[in-house]
């Protein structure tokens, strides 16, 4: 397992990231950490692996204090996914997992024969050996990351937002393949995403960060649903309670889409609401930032008398809560 205790990283410019964080992240379990943009999650994951020193506070992994390791010896037994899988693109893809654990020590059969193996434990066809990155698609190239992360066999994998960056159903089919994995491998795993409907998919625990590197919760998605802790919570995973997949029809009664989230921004990741339109997602509104106001979607267009577009999360959930029980808002979820 891994523990925080007291945890807090507060970077050299004054920036608190992460506030005295206790938590422990079960063994054998997808422990998951959520919030908006900037709220602390990757900087509380890289101190795990001390790629980010805590400035107060104890980790312990598998009850040892991580400063007692040497990086190199602790990171070992910790593997680290991110969004670019960063592979070597001039390498095959057998050879960018056979190079761990020949770095490891293993000759070189040994070494692709543990890479083809772990190939087909992430569901890469054993054609896709000889190709190069470039070749892969996003997802694909996903699975290698995994692949890798996965060549030294460490009981703890951590996982910074491997996902976010491929289209929605291969994200499905890849969040598929992490959980039957799990189920036969039992790692420790902590996985970041700011993706709640993931978070709730995912995680065996799930923990919602705030702005400012503040533990909001931590519990059983579940219980994050049906007791959220405070209205920051009920907000952030109130999303996911009856307006997804909501369908909204004209004043003319013709379909116009439906609900889902998304994260896109000029100034980085933003997270907020779309309406979906022809497979098409179309901004209506923002829960953090508040500030854009390229509603391609106006009020009018969807809700005869409503108003749906806002920039204020607290009015547009006031706003979809009156759309959902309005005749002109049809759930079908
Ligand atoms: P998240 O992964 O949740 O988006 P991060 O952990 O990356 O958030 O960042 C948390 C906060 O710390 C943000 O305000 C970010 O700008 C700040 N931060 C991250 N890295 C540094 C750094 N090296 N120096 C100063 N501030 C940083
Ligand atoms: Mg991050």
């Amino acid at each position: 397992m891994i523990e925080f205790r007291g945890v807090t990283k507060q970077f050299p410019d004054g920036t608190t990231a992460v506030d005295d964080l206790d938590l422990v992240a079960d063994a054998g379990r997808i422990t998951v950490f959520v919030g908006p943009s900037g709220c602390g999650k990757t900087t509380s994951l890289r101190m795990v692996n001390r790629m980010i020193e805590p400035t107060w506070g104890t980790i312990l992994v598998n009850g040892a204090d991580i400063m007692d390791h040497d990086p190199a010896e602790l990171r070992r037994g910790i593997g680290y996914v991110i969004q670019q899988a960063g592979l070597f693109p001039h390498r095959t893809i057998l050879d960018n997992v056979a190079t761990v654990p020949l770095l490891l020590g293993w000759n070189k059969k040994q070494a692709r024969e543990r890479a083809a193996e772990l190939m087909e434990l992430v569901g890469l066809a054993p054609e896709m050996a000889g190709r190069y990155p470039a070749q892969l698609s996003g997802g694909q190239q996903q699975r290698v990351g995994v692949a890798r992360a996965l060549a030294a066999d460490p009981p703890v994998l951590l996982m910074d937002e491997p996902f976010s960056a491929v289209d929605p159903v291969v994200r499905e089919s890849l969040q598929d393949e992490l959980l039957r994995l799990q189920s036969e491998l039992g790692k420790t795993i902590v996985f970041v995403t700011h993706d709640i409907d993931e978070a709730i998919k995912l995680g065996d625990k799930v923990a919602v960060f705030r702005t400012g590197g503040v533990l909001a919760q931590y519990d059983e998605p579940g219980v994050l649903l049906s007791r959220p802790a405070d209205d920051f919570v009920d907000n952030f995973v109130g999303r996911d309670r009856g307006y997804r997949g909501l369908g909204f029809l004209s004043s003319d009664g013709l379909p116009i889409g439906e609900l889902a989230t998304v994260s896109v921004g000029d100034a980085g990741p933003s997270e907020g609401w779309a309406l979906v339109v022809d497979g098409e997602r179309r901004p209506l509104g923002w829960l953090d930032g508040g500030t854009q106001a390229n509603g391609a979607v106006t009020a009018g267009d969807l809700v005869p008398g409503g108003s749906l577009y806002d920039t204020d999360s607290g009015s547009l959930r006031s706003a979809l809560d009156a759309a959902l029980s309005s005749p002109s808002g049809q759930g079908v979820a």
